[in-house]
């Protein structure tokens, strides 16, 4: 008679033991320091790498099931608005500049997000990371291909869709966003984790994500915010592996508690730079606002980022001092930038335009300390000058700060007369930064920020002009070139949306949608 041997059936913790570290082998012909090259180089003690918990214990066959599930319901949504003209139930065609940052300045990023994480999960002798790191880059990839085709639509009826790969790598303000990315990735994977897992994802994401896809919701863009909700519920798990990673190595070893605070610093910093662009999205390109950057910024960074500062601080880990400044820069980061862009609006991606006498007033009311008192009279002037025919475009090149490359035109946080910028000196020559912030960073890394590719620079030394061309010839026009060389057609992609085709046809096909002609 046979015996019936019942069969033990695993646990979820040991069957996800099995299928990780359980096949994780050591390398026998090699050294696992030739194998893992870049695990040491940054100073960062490791004694036992099984102490790395991964909270989510997903494996991969789960995690295709809920994915795919997700797709399916994203891609029935995105038909659906594209069948029905969805894109004429937008609030109104000013819109679609913030989209169109969206997919220059963000969408690139998160493809470097999946080479970034494939490569730290390379280089982790971790069984944990590794794995975790798999997932992300994974997400990451879907992440930048359903961002891409939810707002592919757009690019039939409206400007500046047609190539954001190739601006992402040219055009100016594009370089703030894109040298965060740079940076974080020819940095060692410990410091990758914490830019990018850590302070993009935990302290950032929400200041960028959440206003994003509200205001998507509140002016009518049906796919922007169904991919924001298909890519947020991944965030989670984001946030969860960064924090997860800072935890680790604080607990290894005390020595790595002063290297992660300067990147966490260095960090944070970098951050607050690039979202002055989602600033003035909030603000100024919104029809239909969600709520100031003045309020996100109290929300979603001092106060949750104040927790999460209270939950490290048992580490020794403290607040980056840098965001004292960015408590104060709140009430000017997006009226400066908006200017910035406004006044270079000839050789942007996007439309810019001034607000109406009721966004002025709602501007007031969001920032009763700043707004009336520095920003209403410029404001008013610009515009009084577009409608008799004067719009201002500025025909010069900014500096541009070496470590976070906006343009400086910032000001002192304590002096609004006074451009905020500092100078290092190094190797005889002559660095220009924003802030404290960024100088500290450049000052400690210099042999790497001096690489840096700057985009104004380098429209200096000719380096952003087509092939073959001759800027000797009578009448050369830099601008039209260099626009040339972004794949921008003037008047068309760029300068003010108030006579733009995007805003003639918008309000025409409206029109047609809701009444008979
Ligand atoms: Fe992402
Ligand atoms: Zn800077």
């Amino acid at each position: 008679m046979d015996m019936q041997v019942k069969k033990k059936k695993l646990g979820l913790k040991e069957k996800y033991a099995h299928m990780t570290r359980g096949l994780d082998w050591q390398p026998s012909y090699q050294t696992k320091e030739a194998v893992f090259p870049y695990a040491t180089y940054e100073g960062i003690k490791v004694h036992d790498w099984d102490k790395w918990e991964d909270p989510f214990r997903l494996t991969m066959d789960a995690y295709w099931k809920y994915q795919a599930e997700k797709e399916r319901k994203l891609y029935a949504v995105l038909d659906a608005f594209a069948q029905n003209n969805g894109h004429l139930g937008l609030t109104d065609a000013r819109y679609l500049n913030a989209v169109k940052l969206f997919l220059t300045g963000i969408s690139p990023l998160e493809y470097m997000a999946h080479r970034g994480f494939a490569t730290a999960g390379r280089n982790f002798p971790g069984v944990g990371p590794r794995v975790a790191c798999l997932m992300q880059a994974v997400d990451e990839i879907r992440h930048s291909q359903t961002q891409i085709h939810a707002i592919s639509n757009y690019n039939k009826y409206y400007n500046g869709f047609h190539d954001f790969k190739h601006m992402l790598e040219r055009v100016w303000y594009l370089s703030v966003p894109k040298s965060f990315f740079d940076d974080a990735f020819s940095a060692g994977p410990f410091e990758w984790m914490v830019a990018i897992g850590f302070s993009f994802e935990y302290v950032l994401t929400n200041l960028l994500f959440v206003p994003f896809m509200s205001g998507a919701a509140y002016n009518g863009d049906m796919a922007t915010v169904t991919f924001g909700f298909s890519a947020q519920s991944d965030e989670a798990r984001h946030m969860t592996l960064g924090l997860e990673c800072i935890k680790f190595m604080l607990e290894q070893d005390p020595d790595n508690v002063p290297i992660v605070q300067k990147w966490i610093d260095k960090w944070a910093w970098r951050g607050v730079r690039v979202l002055s662009l989602v600033s003035m999205m909030m603000d100024y390109m919104l029809p239909k606002r969600v709520m100031s950057w003045k309020e996100a910024w109290e929300i979603y960074f001092e106060q949750n980022g104040g927790a999460l500062f209270n939950d490290l601080a048992r580490y020794g880990i403290k607040m980056p001092e840098c965001l004292s400044r960015a408590s104060i820069d709140k009430e000017h980061a997006s009226h400066q930038t908006w200017s910035i862009l406004y006044q270079y609006g000839g050789a942007a991606a996007f439309h810019t335009f001034m607000p109406s006498d009721e966004e002025m007033d709602w501007l007031s009311a969001k920032y009763p300390n700043t707004f009336d008192k520095y920003y209403r009279e410029r404001f008013t002037y610009w515009r009084e000058q577009e409608q008799k025919g004067n719009r201002f475009y500025n025909n010069t090149l900014p500096m541009l700060c070496q470590v976070c490359q906006v343009p400086m035109a910032v000001t002192e946080p304590d002096n609004m007369l006074q451009i905020s910028y500092r100078e290092s000196d190094y190797k005889g020559e002559k660095y220009h930064t924003c802030s404290d912030g960024c100088k500290q960073i450049f000052d400690d890394e210099p042999e790497k920020y001096i690489q840096a590719w700057l985009p104004v620079h380098q429209i200096y030394m000719g380096n952003c002009f087509p092939e073959g061309t001759d800027p000797t010839v009578e009448g050369f026009d830099p601008l039209a070139k260099v626009l040339e060389w972004y794949h921008l057609v003037p008047g068309k992609d760029n300068m003010d949306y108030n006579g733009s085709e995007d805003q003639k046809n918008f309000n025409a096909w409206r029109g047609l949608a809701t009444k008979n002609d």
